[in-house]
């Protein structure tokens, strides 16, 4: 996988550093996947619709296949941007997630947010059980 950089996120992915402050990291790891497994589905509903449109394809007069041609492009194109989208968001969870264990006492998952770095996606957090600082990087 390519590195992850950092991205203008859309409004249903929120960067971890907000994510963790407004919700916490386990709410923010699972809308990540969910939004993540959505783009999957859509992935799929274009597969699904390919192959009408190439079932459909042989019938039909000129003006349908031409039709067919736009729907098909359409499709794929949005099949391949949500596929990728996909893939990014599953990657970049699994990633956070990663290094979301403390460094010092291994607590998973219960840290708060100290600083972040928006140009390189660093995000400085520090464990609620000890108060060891880490960055995790995304
Ligand atoms: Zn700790």
């Amino acid at each position: 996988m390519a590195t992850m950089k950092p991205r203008p996120r859309n409004l249903l992915n929120q960067r971890l550093a907000d994510g963790v402050r407004r919700h916490g990291f386990r709410k923010w790891y699972e809308r990540e996947l969910l939004s993540s497994h959505a783009h999957m589905l859509l992935a799929l509903l274009c597969t699904i619709a390919l192959m009408g449109i190439l079932e459909a394809f042989p019938g039909g007069s000129l003006g349908d296949k031409l039709l067919d041609v736009v729907l098909f492009i359409v499709s794929a194109g949005i099949g391949l941007w949500a596929l990728r989208r996909y893939l990014y968001l599953l990657m970049h969870a699994e990633e956070v997630a990663n290094q979301a264990n403390c460094p010092q006492c291994g607590t998973y998952a219960r840290f708060e947010v100290v600083n972040e770095d928006r140009r390189n996606g660093d995000t400085g957090v520090r464990c609620r059980q000890c108060a060891q600082e880490w960055t995790i990087e995304s």
